[in-house]
């Protein structure tokens, strides 16, 4: 219970300071976040080393944007030692450079270019490089519409279908869905724990996030 508060307060802490974060810091927040979410300490670890690869220090940032933040003192008035190992680690991280990577043809260093200048992108496996894009934009939308809903989408006991996970032989003909399951649990971003109602196939309880629940009423389960 003691772990849960202090989980929540580290999500309310991380959602205040991804608030203050320019746009394209919080599309790269996106998609380093993927399907997990970070931390306050994490979320700063990511933005530290973003604003390294972009040729800026956390120091200037903090100038620039949250010196005005009179109501927010304790960003910038740190302990003196936090702020040193706050030093320390962005001087660590300023030599860690986010490698760039066609993603045509997987040209780095010296030889990187853009995916819409590559030489290779009419070729058979640039096809792949579409994909790839596309996944990393959905991704980004995903995680926009997750962040912008405040409301939960399901409530405790709601009945839903969850997605079939597990992909394999024969599995075309089953059904995507599984269920009935009961939501037994509310948890930040559209995830869910949920479990088994009566019985049929699937795991007893897992945990989920909304885009991969239905409401048990749309759901065609044979
Ligand atoms: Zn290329």
């Amino acid at each position: 219970m003691k772990q849960d508060f202090k989980r929540l307060c580290d999500l309310i802490v991380a959602d205040k300071l991804y608030e203050t974060l320019d746009f394209k810091t919080k599309e790269y927040i996106w998609v380093r976040e993927g399907k997990t979410w970070f931390s306050a300490t994490e979320l700063g670890r990511e933005y530290d080393l973003f604003f390294s690869s972009r040729g800026k220090s956390l120091s200037e940032r903090n100038n620039s944007k949250l010196r005005n933040r009179s109501n927010e003192p304790q960003v910038i008035n740190q302990p003196p030692e936090a702020s040193k190992g706050e030093s320390f680690r962005r001087n660590k991280n300023q030599n860690i450079k986010p490698e760039r990577i066609c993603f045509v043809c997987g040209a780095k260093g010296e030889y990187f270019h853009f995916a819409k200048n590559c030489p290779r992108r009419f070729e058979k496996n640039s096809e792949e490089a579409k994909v790839n894009i596309f996944k990393v934009q959905e991704e980004n939308r995903r995680q926009y519409n997750r962040r912008r809903r405040t409301a939960p989408i399901y409530k405790i006991n709601d009945l839903v279908a969850i997605k079939r996970t597990q992909l394999g032989g024969g599995l075309k003909l089953k059904p995507k869905f599984l269920g009935p399951y009961k939501v037994i649990k509310i948890k930040p971003h559209d995830r869910y724990d949920v479990a088994k109602v009566g019985s049929h196939e699937g795991p007893a309880a897992t945990s989920t996030s909304a885009d991969h629940m239905k409401p048990w009423s749309d759901a065609v389960v044979p």
